[in-house]
């Protein structure tokens, strides 16, 4: 079998990030890596010994709920600590693994390769991050100091650190990578220990200084303390700093002022949920690495539905790909639908097929969307309505009253009376039955989503 131990954990995470709350996933989960699969042992690297037990403890069941789905096949589950994958972009955050009096920081040339600039799709919603990211790991832009990457959790900050690190040791530049947690530590013991001299002199050494997810000093005075220092000594000697957060600097309450306004006074880059095109190249991208071929049709699917953030959507389509693997079956709409699995449910529920819906029923009639949801009585009119009424009860299960509300806050009553005549019309009108079959089969996307919203 040639699945990854990397796919089918990724896939499995993809399901639970979606089934535990946000926080849990991202304190627990979310720095895990797979290291491999040994015939049907998937074993997992966790930063440290605290993390495995509370993952076994709390998260065994879920965990092996989801590798059944994503696998086909019953897989087992050893968790480790530490890193014996130092090419995995998360094997960085194993501070807790290491004795305890050496510095944990990633080292010069650790970066993967795998997280590198050519490996990060450039598009409207991060193409500034981008663009500034690079920049600073040539060292072309003193104004560009600080660096403050922000965006939601899965948009690439970390990825584009690690871009950044690879290309500016490349350069000959010492770097340093550190997430905030693992600089707190280090502080922390540095003081208990009275260490704080080997500390500054680590830090101070590097040409560029890179510090992940610095929403967690929040609260934390003392690291605060620590990282103005550090901040300040390597700015006095034309060291790049990079930050990155999960808000903008200026939302970060509980950061010292002082700290705030240095993390603002050079360059704030966000990056935001890529849109659709950005998404489609995406997994075109991760599609072309892989030996499994998959069809344009099923990747513009995923990219419709998976719109959460990057992280997601790599797991649908590494749930797709490992579904596919596993079954030996071909690519199919089915298979798409289960790797969306929650993702197609949401969806539904929100506002997909909706406006497609409207767009054909009033089209059907030569009338404007406009026009369907004005009170005008034309009999036009009130056939497209009908039409409408009864395909968004149909093919979205939607109730009489939330048809109302979309048909231009119509009532229950008018509702009714709509579905009871399309019903009618339905049998007596060849015309209408006709437009109902031709819509149907015309867009998939009414049957096939619908249906597996309900199975899925
Ligand atoms: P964050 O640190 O913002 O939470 P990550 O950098 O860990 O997010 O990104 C999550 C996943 O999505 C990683 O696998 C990363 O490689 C991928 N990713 C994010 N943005 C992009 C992009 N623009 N192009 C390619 N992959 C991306
Ligand atoms: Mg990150």
């Amino acid at each position: 079998m040639s699945v990854s131990a990397n796919r089918v954990w990724d896939a499995a995470l993809g399901r639970i990030q979606l089934q535990i709350p946000r926080p849990t996933y991202d304190t627990w989960l979310r720095n895990t890596h797979a290291l491999r699969l040994d015939d049907n042992l998937l074993v997992v690297g966790v930063p440290s010994a605290f993390a495995a037990d509370w993952i076994e403890g709390r998260l065994q069941k879920l965990i092996l709920d989801a590798l059944s789905t994503v696998s086909d096949q019953a897989l087992s589950v050893k968790f480790v600590v530490g890193d014996e994958n130092p090419s995995s972009l998360s094997a960085y955050s194993s501070s807790n693994s290491q004795p305890a009096s050496s510095i944990a920081s990633i080292p010069n040339n650790e970066f993967s390769s795998e997280y590198s600039f050519s490996n990060f799709i450039v598009g409207p919603s991060n193409q500034l991050a981008y663009a500034a990211s690079y920049s600073v790991s040539l060292g072309s832009h003193a104004t560009y100091n600080p660096l403050f990457l922000y965006g939601g959790v899965g948009l690439g900050k970390t990825h584009l650190m690690n871009a950044i690190g690879h290309l500016a040791t490349t350069q000959g530049k010492q770097v340093i990578y550190v997430t905030a947690e693992q600089f707190t530590n280090e502080y922390l013991r540095a003081i208990r220990e009275r260490k704080t001299e080997t500390f500054r002199t680590h830090y101070r050494s590097t040409d560029l200084l890179m510090v992940d997810d610095v929403q967690f000093l929040n609260g934390k005075e003392a690291t605060q303390d620590g990282l103005f220092h550090t901040f300040n000594e390597l700015y006095r000697n034309g060291s790049q700093l990079v930050m990155s957060s999960d808000r903008p600097a200026g939302e970060l309450r509980l950061l010292e002022a002082r700290l705030r306004s240095r993390f603002e006074a050079g360059l704030q880059a966000d990056l935001g949920v890529p849109e659709f095109e950005t998404r489609l190249a995406i997994l075109q991208s991760i599609a072309n690495a892989s030996s499994t071929a998959i069809g344009q049709e099923y990747l513009e699917f995923i990219a419709t539905y998976a719109h959460e953030n990057v992280r997601t959507l790599r797991g649908v389509l590494n749930r797709f790909f490992a579904f596919i693997e596993f079954t030996g079956k071909k690519p199919s709409y089915d298979l798409a639908k289960i790797a969306l699995g929650p993702l197609l449910v949401q969806e539904d529920s929100n506002s997909f097929g909706i406006p497609s819906i409207l767009e054909a029923s009033a089209k059907a009639y030569r009338l404007s969307v406009k026009t369907l949801l004005s009170p005008q009585r034309t009999k036009e009119a009130s056939k497209a309505r009908q039409l409408a009424a009864y395909l968004l009860k149909i093919k979205l299960g939607m109730s009489s009253e939330e048809i109302g509300e979309t048909l231009g806050k119509r009532d229950r009553t008018t509702i009714n009376y709509a579905l009871i005549k399309a019903e009618e019309a339905l049998v007596k009108d060849p015309h209408f039955k006709k437009l109902v079959k031709s819509l149907d089969s015309q867009a998939p996307d009414f049957n096939t989503f619908t249906d597996t919203t309900k199975s899925a």
